[in-house]
């Protein structure tokens, strides 16, 4: 079972942003996520996600419940062939860079740092410059959301493989993505 932990102060990296989350949660698997996403849901609270933190907003601050992902940091598969990597949302890019390179991979584009995470570079669509280059969302064939008001839904899918059902975010070679925008299922 999930331990949530109170007092914890959340403070973005810039430390120009921060709050006191009623509860602090850093599951270690979905099966977690879901547990601390059915709490909120009986006792109607509020979740936000956090990643690295890099966000120079208030948009990770929350005074409900905090799911902090850094222990859900796991590559999951590396398919070298299809050039997929599947792995979990808090990873940092910082570490998914030398497991990429063990396997000769490499993402195609990249922001500015790196100490980001996978779901957060996704979900606030992180961006290079370059008119041939698309937002680092656009690695990504399939990505998984769950949600408080039901079990899991597909984000969006590069239409190459059925629906991710772990919970993981799956980047592709750059120019596989589909580009397309997600649907609210
Ligand atoms: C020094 C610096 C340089 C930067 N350079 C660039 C740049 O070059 N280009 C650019 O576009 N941006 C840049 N940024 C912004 C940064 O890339 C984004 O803010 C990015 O979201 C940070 O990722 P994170 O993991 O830290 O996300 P966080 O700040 O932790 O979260 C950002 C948002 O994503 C949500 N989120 C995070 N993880 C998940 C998840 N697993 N599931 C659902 N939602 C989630 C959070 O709730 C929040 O709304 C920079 C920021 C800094 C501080």
């Amino acid at each position: 079972m999930v331990h949530g932990h109170k007092g914890v102060r959340f403070q973005n990296w810039a430390r120009t942003y921060g709050c006191c989350p009623e509860m602090y949660y850093q599951p270690t698997s979905v099966e977690e996520v879901r547990e601390v996403l059915a709490l909120a849901r009986q006792q109607n609270k509020k979740v936000k996600v956090v990643g690295g933190g890099h966000s120079p907003s208030d948009i990770a601050c929350t005074d409900g419940f905090m799911i902090h992902m850094g222990k859900m940091n796991r590559v999951l598969q590396v398919d070298k062939e299809k050039k997929q990597v599947t792995v979990e949302a808090g990873i940092l890019l910082t570490d998914l860079h030398p497991q990429l390179d063990k396997h000769g991979l490499a993402l195609s584009n990249l922001g500015a740092v790196s100490d980001v995470t996978a779901g957060g570079v996704i979900g606030s669509g992180t961006h290079n410059t370059g008119i041939k280059h698309g937002i680092l969302a656009t690695q990504a064939g399939q990505a998984q959301r769950l949600r408080t008001s039901s079990s899991a839904h597909l984000l969006f899918d590069g239409g190459r493989q059925g629906p991710s059902r772990d919970g993981s975010v799956q980047f592709s070679k750059w120019g596989q993505g589909s580009g397309q925008q997600p649907d609210d299922p």
